[in-house]
This record gives structure tokens, C-alpha cells and sequence, in this order.
């Protein structure tokens, strides 16, 4: 059976778990890695697998901009954004235009993306779940039983996890606004006492300031939050939620999920949801975010395969495997091809297992009608060549006309195959240098002869990686005021005669000598 079903039938047999409520959650910090994106649909798998059971089930998403901001992501203006470390991500604003905040700006940015591969969980942004007042029933049950909490922790890490008359709790400092250098001294049953302390964390100041306020958010007035183990069960209470998994990370012994376990037994007497630890999500490291400025972004990543191959590639692997993707050489195409395979699977009833993969895989309703899929490679390499119409090409392959709907799917993998040979496809396999000057040369600007001929002058140099090489091209095109765009068009069509090519470091070091000829000659032309 699919992994997701499996959990699914263990859930429905249980007799327990009910009302079905699947949950989710992320901090909105900044930029959301892929590997968060495994997390979402895999909980959206398995909340499809109950659904198609016939059950009624809720799938829902925590949008945590109540935490505080700890860290500066590195694209961000740091003097501009230096000064909010330690506030709430909802009352820090946005670096962009258009956003209420800080946390509404990544977290809308991870909705529609999760959106975009057919995740639609009811999302609950953290600041409302505090400023509704739903929290302050469970922050009083923490409060009131701190020290059964500080057990806890002392059972799971030691006795100097907590110090004595440790409160669980971070309030909002009243002066600075600060989260996270605040520390609550007493609790008198109505309001906490504490002391915003200068040196709490090494990453930002707290201001001095000791006061006493409520601990209960209201609708003008966020207080502050329970600490991140805790409140994990109290948002299970407080939603409602029956089913909830989380990466390795927080599933390992002694990790949050055991704090939180023992929180929802103990403390606020709420039964622990059904849980899974699932693997982790890797990209090609290094590679990914080389110097063509190629993350590891969810949202870098979906830019350079469709959406339905996102979900694909986390579906087809069980949730408690790793999965490594380096979109470098021919995983992409091999992906296509893996699709493929599991389409033909579901068309004519070959693997059971296999056709539920592309069932899922879809991004919404049920899979399209069989037809006929042109290989992903194939249309790489007829792209390529000119005189190639791609449309009579696979009409051939097919050997018949395509359908409006074939000619839909040509075309987005022509679309993908294009970005594909120009970020990762290995030269030797796609590319061939023109045996002359090719004409479209004669279009360059004298800008962009010009820098070819320092490129040439790179190439009389040694290069013992290839990426050097490429991130030496880019800093020369900027040092002459050339885009990328521009000086990279420059060195394809000099040597392909086409706007694109492979990344350009690695052809231009397979064929140095004839690179190097072709580009001096270029500056010395001047027309
Ligand atoms: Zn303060």
C-alpha cells in the first residue's frame, strides 16, 4: 500500500484520532527552504488518503508570525532590519510593499506556493490565534502549572534544564516591544512580573525595563507566547488538531515533540495527536546556490520544474527516506522520464502503487485521460536545432496528430527543457560548437565584444574549477557595466550561435582554445 494510505487506514482503525484534524506549521521568517515544502505535502497526502476513505477531515496550517524575529536572512537591508531583532515577526514591517508585515510577507509568499502545487490548508496566522483571546485559557493552565512544566524539563534534559521559580513564558517587553529578551520573575495569578534584560541574547538588547502586565493577548494587545515546546501542545488543544507529524529534528529523543507529549498529558490534559517523523528534504548543496544565484528556495525551485513534479518527487518517496535534489546534469530529465513511467502506470493498470503516485502527484481532480507524452530530453535536444518544427517532430514520434492537449504539454516541457539546458544540462550532451563564425554573431554590440575579449583574457589563465571560472565571468561583466544577461547572450552567440547555451563556464573550458580564437577575433571586428 502507498505510505500515505497506510497512514491513513492505521488512523481510521485506531478508533481514536476523531474529529480528523490535520496540522502543519512554520515560522515565516524569511524565504521558505524546499524542504519545508516535504513537510506541507506530506501532511496533505495524508489528509488526501483520508479523504479519499470517505472521511471528514480538516487540513490546516499555522503561520507562526507571533515569533519573534531571531536572525536576519542575508538579503535583507541588515541596518534597516537590525533594529526589529527580538519583535514579533506581525509588528515588524515589510520589506516589500503590499504587506501588512514582516511575517505576512514570507508567509504569504509560502501560501501561494503550497497553493501552486495543490496545498490548500485552512491557514491560522499565530498573531491571530494569540490576539482572538483563544490562547489564554491554555497560557493560564501553563502559567498556573509552571512547575509541573520546569519537571518536564528537568526529567527530559537534566536538573539545570530550568532554574527554580522558571515560568513558562516570554512577554512583550512594554517599553522596547521586544520578545525575546524579556523574562518573567512571578505570577500572581493575574499578572506576570518581569525584567527586559540587556544581555538575554547575544544577537540583540533588551532595554532595562521591569514591569508587571497581563499575560492575555486581546484584540489591541499582543502580550506575548508561550515557549516554542509548549505552545506546540497548546495549539493542539486550542485547533483542535488530531494529526500531526514534524521533521526528524524534533522527533528525536528528547527533541520538542517529547516536551510537548508530556505537556499535553500532563499539563493541559489534551490526548497526543497521531505523529510521524519524516526525513528530511536535501538539495545539491554547493550547487544549488552557486554563482547563478540559484537557491534552494521553494520558490527558486519552482521556477525550474512544474508544479505537479514537485509533488511528485516527495510522493513517490516514503516520508521516512531522505531525498536529495540536485537539479544539476540529468535529474531533471530523469524525473520526467520517472513521471512518466508512474502516467503510464495509472493509464493501463500496471502498478498499483505506482498509478496512486501519479494520482497524487496531480496538482488538483483526477488525472487527465491517457495521451501521449513527449520525452523531456527529446524535446531539450530538438530544441535545439532550428530547423526542427517540435510540433512535426513528435507528430512523427507519435505518428499520428497531436491533441490541443498534447500540444499544451509540449509546449510547457519546452519551456522547462529550455531553462534546463541553460542552468544544468552538461554541455558535451546538448550543445555543439558552430565550425564558423556563426552569423548572428555579427549582431553583438561592441559592449559585449569588448568583454569577450576579457574573457578570452580569463581563459589565458588556469582554472582548476570551473566554478571560479563562471563566478570570474560574472564579476567581469559587472565591472563593465554588462547585465548577465547581456555578456552571457554574448559568449553563446559567438560559440552557438544561439541566445542560450549550458552554464558557460564548463563549455568555455571544454573548448578553450577555439573560445579563445573566436572571441579575439570578435573585439577586432567592428561592426
Ligand atoms: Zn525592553
Amino acid at each position: 500500500m502507498f505510505w500515505a494510505d497506510e497512514f491513513a487506514q492505521t488512523i481510521i482503525d485506531s478508533g481514536k484520532h476523531r474529529p480528523y484534524w490535520v496540522d502543519d506549521m512554520k515560522t515565516p521568517s524569511g524565504r521558505v527552504h524546499i524542504g519545508s515544502v516535504r513537510a506541507v505535502v506530506t501532511h496533505e497526502l495524508i489528509y488526501r488518503a483520508l479523504k479519499d476513505r470517505g472521511v471528514s477531515v480538516t487540513f490546516s496550517y499555522v503561520l507562526e508570525d507571533h515569533d519573534p524575529m531571531d536572525g536576519l536572512p542575508v538579503y535583507l537591508d541588515q541596518k534597516k532590519f537590525t533594529p526589529h531583532l527580538g519583535r514579533p515577526l506581525f509588528q515588524i514591517p515589510s520589506p516589500d510593499s503590499g504587506y501588512a508585515s514582516f511575517g505576512r510577507r514570507w508567509g504569504e509568499e509560502y501560501k501561494e506556493i503550497f497553493n501552486s502545487i495543490g496545498v490548500h490548508p485552512k491557514v491560522i496566522w499565530g498573531s491571530e490565534l494569540y490576539l482572538s483571546g483563544r490562547m489564554n485559557g491554555v497560557v493560564k493552565e501553563c502559567l498556573d502549572k509552571a512547575s509541573v512544566i520546569r519537571d518536564i524539563y528537568i526529567e527530559l534534559y537534566g536538573k539545570n534544564a530550568k532554574p527554580k521559580g522558571w515560568i513558562p513564558f516570554s512577554v512583550v517587553c512594554e517599553k522596547c516591544g521586544k520578545l525575546s529578551t524579556t523574562m518573567v520573575t512571578g505570577w500572581d495569578g493575574d499578572r506576570v512580573a518581569y525584567e527586559c534584560k540587556i544581555n538575554a541574547v547575544d544577537w540583540t538588547k533588551g532595554c532595562g525595563y521591569r514591569g508587571k502586565t497581563s499575560p492575555f493577548s486581546n484584540k489591541v494587545r499582543y502580550a506575548g507566547k508561550l515557549p516554542w515546546k509548549v505552545e506546540w501542545a497548546c495549539k493542539w488543544k486550542v485547533i483542535g488538531v488530531t494529526i500531526e507529524g514534524a521533521g526528524k529534528d524534533h522527533m528525536s529523543q528528547g527533541g520538542s515533540h517529547d516536551i510537548s507529549k508530556q505537556v499535553s498529558k500532563r499539563v493541559i490534559n489534551y490526548p497526543v495527536p497521531f505523529y510521524f517523523s519524516h526525513e528530511f528534504f536535501l538539495t545539491g548543496g554547493r550547487k544549488m546556490s552557486s554563482s547563478r544565484g540559484i537557491g534552494s528556495s521553494a520558490k527558486e525551485v519552482a521556477e525550474i520544474i512544474p508544479p505537479y513534479l514537485i509533488r511528485f518527487m516527495i510522493t513517490r518517496v516514503r516520508y521516512n527516506r531522505a531525498i536529495n535534489f540536485d537539479p544539476e546534469g540529468n535529474t531533471i530529465p530523469d524525473l520526467f522520464d520517472a513521471y512518466d513511467e508512474v502516467a503510464v502506470s495509472y493509464w493501463r493498470g500496471k502498478d498499483k502503487k505506482l498509478a496512486r503516485i501519479f494520482e497524487l502527484s496531480q496538482i488538483e481532480g483526477k488525472p487527465p485521460a491517457e495521451h501521449f507524452l513527449p520525452r523531456f530530453r527529446d524535446v531539450a535536444y530538438y530544441l535545439q536545432d532550428p530547423k526542427v518544427n517540435l510540433i512535426d517532430q513528435f507528430e512523427a514520434v507519435k505518428g499520428s496528430e497531436l491533441t490541443d492537449w498534447e500540444k499544451q504539454v509540449l509546449n510547457e516541457r519546452g519551456r522547462y527543457a529550455k531553462i534546463w539546458l541553460e542552468r544544468y544540462a552538461s554541455s558535451e550532451k546538448v550543445f555543439q560548437i558552430t565550425k564558423k563564425v556563426p552569423k548572428e554573431a555579427a549582431d553583438l554590440t561592441s559592449e559585449q565584444r569588448q568583454y569577450l575579449g576579457e574573457v578570452a583574457k580569463l581563459l589565458g589563465k588556469e582554472w582548476s574549477a570551473a566554478e571560479d571560472l563562471q563566478q570570474a565571468l560574472y564579476e567581469k561583466a559587472k565591472e563593465r557595466g554588462l547585465s548577465g544577461k547581456n555578456a552571457f547572450t554574448a559568449i553563446y552567440t559567438a560559440l552557438l550561435g544561439k541566445t542560450y547555451g549550458p552554464k558557460a563556464a564548463w563549455l568555455l573550458i571544454e573548448n578553450k582554445e577555439i573560445a579563445v580564437n573566436r572571441f579575439k577575433a570578435s573585439v577586432s571586428r567592428k561592426g
